[in-house]
């Protein structure tokens, strides 16, 4: 007999550095009386510490992942239509529209479960600017063809990196493809400033570009030379990070071990598949996520019915990403949302699992949780 958890576990937990760790760089902060506007030293500190860490040339921060997404598309000066992927947070279609852009939904690859190359021709139009793909649970897009195809019929290229941070592949960091890359830093991402996000990109011109999107559009005392947003991540938020991201790597070794644990107790049931990134060559994992498919008829349960018994046992698991983003009752009247259009990805948010996962989950519990699954 299984007994539930005393606890609930939850399917992620912040990483939380040692408090006297934050108070240090809190007193950083304090003694600069400066607390944000992007010229304090700790924001200065963490761009060239992040530039470092995800191998790319230029980064601008932000207060968050979602307003960085949306000063990326106001910074390439997307319009019309953009195809995405309806398999994702409701983020990404969001702030298309917060752009007055139309999200076109894109079905997915059904290994990768990241837009499918293959659809995305037949979805463009004369109004099509742009392909925003996501990184979905750090599995990397397959850049070198959207990137080909965005060449071809004069697109622009953004992806969201919120679950990839620290995935490279063949060595390069994941920010280096497309025009530009979103990452958030929210706190149930592996990185994270409490809430945060940056953007990632080769092109210099887009530094000046972004900085004014992200400061109300301010040249100077006497100019504003475009439409901003206030996007600044301050300077308590970057102390954070740069708390956090001496951890990370420590993070990140304990989750390649409960990895290690749900894969080698779930890997080969039949009807359950681990999403294994490590097994996908040259690509370095960014232990976002752990998540399982659930083929219920081989299984024996659904995932529903699997996620309803984990409730059970105080284990909190999520169904990331369902619904679909094509589901919700403000796309779901769009013609590219018909759900006989995105026969995988209808399919795949049927399937999937997000178990809990985090450095701090013990490996005994990671265990239980496979044991629960399985009784
Ligand atoms: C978390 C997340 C975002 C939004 O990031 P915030 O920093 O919370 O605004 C965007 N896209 C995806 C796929 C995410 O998981």
């Amino acid at each position: 007999m299984i007994k539930p958890f005393a606890e609930p576990i939850y399917v992620t937990r912040p990483l939380l550095p040692p408090i006297g760790e934050f108070c240090e760089e809190l007193e950083s902060v304090w003694k600069s009386q400066w607390l944000t506007n992007m010229l304090g030293p700790s924001h200065k500190k963490l761009e060239n510490k992040l530039k470092k860490y995800l191998k790319v040339n230029h980064i601008s921060l932000f207060n968050n992942g979602t307003i960085a997404l949306l000063a990326a598309c106001k910074g390439l000066e997307l319009t019309g239509e953009v195809i995405t992927t309806p398999f994702t947070f409701a983020a990404t279609p969001h702030v298309l529209h917060w752009n007055r852009i139309t999200p076109v939904f894109c079905d997915i690859d059904p290994v990768s479960m990241t837009i499918d190359p293959k659809k995305i021709e037949a979805l463009i139009t004369k109004k099509t600017t742009g392909i925003l793909g996501v990184h979905v649970y750090g599995i990397p897009c397959e850049t070198g063809k959207i990137n080909r195809i965005a060449r071809e019929h004069k697109l622009k290229v953004i992806f969201d990196a919120a679950h990839a941070f620290g995935t490279e592949i063949d060595g390069t960091g994941i920010g280096n493809f497309g025009d530009i890359t979103m990452f958030s830093f929210h706190a149930t991402k592996l990185f994270h400033t409490a809430e945060g996000g940056a953007l990632t990109y080769h092109n210099g011109d887009l530094e000046k570009i972004l900085y004014y999107l992200k400061n109300f559009g301010i040249k100077n005392e006497e100019e504003v030379e475009t439409v901003g947003i206030n996007g600044k991540m301050n300077e308590i938020q970057a102390a954070l990070g740069l708390c956090v991201l001496k951890h990370i790597d420590d993070e990140w070794k304990k989750r390649k071990t409960i990895f290690g644990i749900y894969k080698s107790l779930l890997g080969s049931v039949p009807g359950i598949t681990v999403i294994d990134i490590d097994s996908m060559t040259s690509i370095r994992n960014s232990y976002q996520y752990c998540v399982i498919r659930i083929n219920g008829k081989l299984f024996g349960k659904s995932r529903d019915e699997v996620h309803m018994k984990l409730r059970k046992f105080n284990v909190f698991a999520r169904k990331y990403f369902h619904p679909l983003c094509s589901e919700f009752a403000c796309y779901r009247n769009l013609p590219s949302a018909d759900p006989e259009k995105l026969p995988v990805a209808t399919t795949v948010a049927s399937e999937a699992l997000s178990l809990p996962f985090y450095g701090g989950l013990s490996e005994s519990d990671a265990e239980k949780i496979c044991a629960i699954i399985l009784s």
